[in-house]
């Protein structure tokens, strides 16, 4: 859904506005710690518009010490724009305008996403007539008058929020271009893969430019969706150059994961993976991608003709047990046998990073799994799981309201996904969780 981010100075009221925009049910009032995710983010719902809130006043960023509050409000703001559909620009009707707040004004207008002016603190209606003086020349029109602390006119607000979101829009996994990595070692057949997915009938193949000065991607459409293929240049560079091969192109490798939704990842069908592909699939999931693992030269295991595909894939997730939920298909590249097998994958793949589970199901489910496999009491403490939602998709996030975070043991954690997994697709999706405690 689109995302709302709540942008202000500190101690304007953002985050009592957040929690007064949520209502007291979904609000969360502290990040866990040591949880690198930095933003206090969540689900809000209005006059059947679903979106996501974002309370930047939790996003740590690194700061001038001189000027520590100016350099982290700009920041955030800037950070926060950045990412949003709609950005509330709270000032304070108490403290008045400062430079600080013209200087947010600023760095919004410059990222051109529609801005909803907020003056919080307005408890009197003597306050008003001077409020609408005071910040009208901001360039974001007239304020909303608010107090978060009262909740006088959040309900105009929130009309006025849902009004600028985007439309929802059903089509959108079809328009969303998908970027894929093509990643594995040398010689295990890119290149050949690539040129013959790109032969494909059906596929349409154009050339542009990637990110960095040498990266060339491909889009290529295929069954009206569009995907990229990234650094199409690199996977066609060729062995024959001097200089470690091995290092240049697992260089590549690295960027284009940390630019792709999926990764595709060859392995040589007969050989089994090496160290490199776990590597390679580690990286992959550490940067929350989604991944799809390939059996390439398949040819060459047919001939041998001893072991079933599903034998083969046991083997392989036996190897890489942290991407187990990664499905594997064979095919070779040199024959196109089984050719057809990888893009319905990737496109099923596809559909999971953007799978998003209704909150009352996911509380049902993770209810039930918490009664028949009740958590281990941890000195004393019997963990308790209040409410659990997913603010994330694309890859998913789901955030745990729970006692206390400190004692979720990993193994809780584990049979918590594999209870997720069992009930929805997510194969080849990683699943992110984050505990917090409850308000
Ligand atoms: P890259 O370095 O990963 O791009 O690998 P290439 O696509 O250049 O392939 C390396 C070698 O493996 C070439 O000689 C290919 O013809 C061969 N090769 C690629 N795919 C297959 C396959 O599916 N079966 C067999 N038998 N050979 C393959």
């Amino acid at each position: 859904p689109a995302t709302v981010a709540v942008v202000g100075r500190p101690n304007v009221g953002k985050s009592a506005l957040f929690n007064r925009l949520l209502g007291q049910r979904l609000a969360i009032v502290e990040d866990t710690p040591g949880v690198t995710r930095d933003r206090l983010y969540a689900l809000a719902e209005w006059r059947n518009r679903t979106f996501t809130l974002v309370d930047t006043g939790g996003i740590d960023t690194d700061v001038d010490p001189n000027d520590p509050i100016a350099s982290g409000t700009r920041a955030q703001a800037e950070s926060a724009a950045r990412d949003a559909d709609v950005v509330v620009f709270v000032v304070d009707a108490i403290d008045g305008l400062l430079p600080i707040d013209r200087e947010v004004a600023d760095i919004l207008r410059r990222t051109r996403r529609p801005v909803i002016l907020v003056a919080n603190k307005v408890e009197s209606p003597k306050a008003l007539a001077s409020v609408h003086a005071e910040f009208s020349g901001l360039g974001f029109g007239e304020p909303f008058a608010v107090s978060a602390m009262h909740g006088e006119g959040t309900g105009d607000l929130l009309d006025a929020i849902v009004e600028k979101l985007p439309p929802d829009d059903p089509t959108r996994l079809e328009q969303a271009e998908l970027a894929i990595a093509l990643i594995g070692q040398p010689n295990v057949g890119k290149s050949s893969l690539l040129n013959a997915l790109l032969q494909e009938e059906r596929a349409i193949v154009s050339d542009v430019p990637g990110t960095t000065r040498d990266a060339i991607d491909t889009l290529f459409t295929w069954k009206q969706r569009t995907f990229r293929l990234i650094d199409t240049a690199g996977v066609r560079k060729k062995a024959g150059q001097h200089g470690s091969i091995e290092y240049y192109s697992s260089l590549r490798s690295l960027k284009a994961i940390a630019r792709c939704d999926i990764a595709v990842l060859l392995i040589d069908a007969l050989k089994g993976p090496t160290n490199q592909d776990r590597r390679l699939a580690g990286i992959a999931l550490e940067e929350r991608k989604a991944l799809v693992i390939v059996g390439n030269k398949y040819d060459l295991v047919r001939e041998l003709g001893e072991y079933s595909q599903p034998e083969l894939a046991k083997e392989i997730h036996a190897q890489l047990p942290f991407a187990s939920f990664a499905p594997v298909t064979f095919l070779s590249a040199l024959t196109k046998r089984r050719l057809q097998s990888l893009m319905p994958l990737v496109e099923r793949v596809a559909e999971n990073l953007d799978r998003r589970i209704p909150t009352a199901k996911l509380n049902t489910v993770v209810r039930n799994a918490v009664l028949a496999h009740p958590p281990p009491i941890h000195s004393g403490k019997p963990l308790k799981v209040f409410y659990v939602s997913q603010p994330q998709t694309h890859p998913p996030l789901f955030v745990f309201h729970v006692n206390d975070p400190e004692i979720v043991p990993a193994a809780y954690r584990r049979f918590i996904e594999n209870t997720l997994r069992a009930e929805f697709d997510f194969e080849g999706v990683p699943l992110t969780f984050d505990f917090r405690e409850r308000s």
